[in-house]
């Protein structure tokens, strides 16, 4: 008699997923990071604090930045930014208004190009030239950065190292970009979200915008401290 199990047993499948990313280090193919996997990009946070970080990538077309610095600053929220470069091109008093709302500047490149396919040394131009255009509009002095599309090699992430720049990713995507109304937003964050989840939103969409607010007063509600990347990611350290 033959026994079929229906389900893998987890370490099977603890198996599969270290296969799956062996050959995806080995090979260099681009990965789209996904929540816990920490191995090319901070993706989440290991911390037993109720911190969670908001980000937002600045993205062309439609562009919501402006309310969303002032439902930050309703709710006392700080909040960290991927710059694109050429957004940054279109933006400049945004960019300025960002850093002056006390809210940290990160890294997202120049052109929006998929970075994994790039040669490296077009990738690190990209890099170099998205940290200037930050420093001069800004002042800051960009620590981490966000692929395009999430898409990562472990080349790409070493590159970024390389500049002083910690490749990141997130846990939770608003799906804003879905076009599926604000509720269907604010309904997707909050069934997710826990410790040390790293929430990504575009600054191009209404509805991520419009969910906004009642996402961050739900995740207070639960108990949830909301704070910039960079220390959603010291916490991590700081026992
Ligand atoms: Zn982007």
């Amino acid at each position: 008699m033959k026994f079929k199990p229906k389900w893998s047993p987890p370490i099977i499948r603890i198996g599969a997923f270290a296969a799956v990313t062996a050959v995806v280090l080995l090979f260099g193919l681009s990965v789209h990071p996904i929540a816990g996997n920490n191995d090319i990009a901070t993706a989440s946070i290991s911390t037993p604090k109720k911190l969670i970080s908001l980000t937002f990538d600045t993205a062309l077309g439609e562009d919501y930045t402006g309310s969303i610095l002032d439902i930050l600053d309703e709710e006392g929220v700080k909040a960290t930014f991927f710059i694109l470069g050429a957004w940054a091109d279109e933006h400049p008093a945004e960019v300025s208004e960002i850093a002056r709302r006390g809210h940290e500047l990160a890294n997202h490149g120049y052109t929006h190009k998929n970075m994994a396919s790039m040669k490296m040394e077009d990738a690190r131009i990209e890099m170099k030239d998205c940290s200037e255009a930050i420093k001069r509009l800004s002042g800051q002095e960009a620590k981490l950065f966000r692929a395009p599309y999430g898409y990562y090699t472990g080349e790409l992430a070493a590159a970024a190292r390389e500049m002083g720049l910690l490749p990141v990713a997130w846990s939770i995507d608003a799906l804003d970009w879905k076009e599926k109304g604000e509720n269907f937003v604010l309904d997707n964050v909050i069934s997710q979200a826990g410790s040390g989840d790293i929430i990504l939103f575009q600054t191009c969409t209404e509805d991520g915008a419009r969910a906004l607010q009642g996402i961050i007063k739900r995740l207070k509600a639960n108990g949830y401290i909301l704070v910039k990347l960079s220390a959603l990611i010291e916490a991590q350290y700081a026992r």
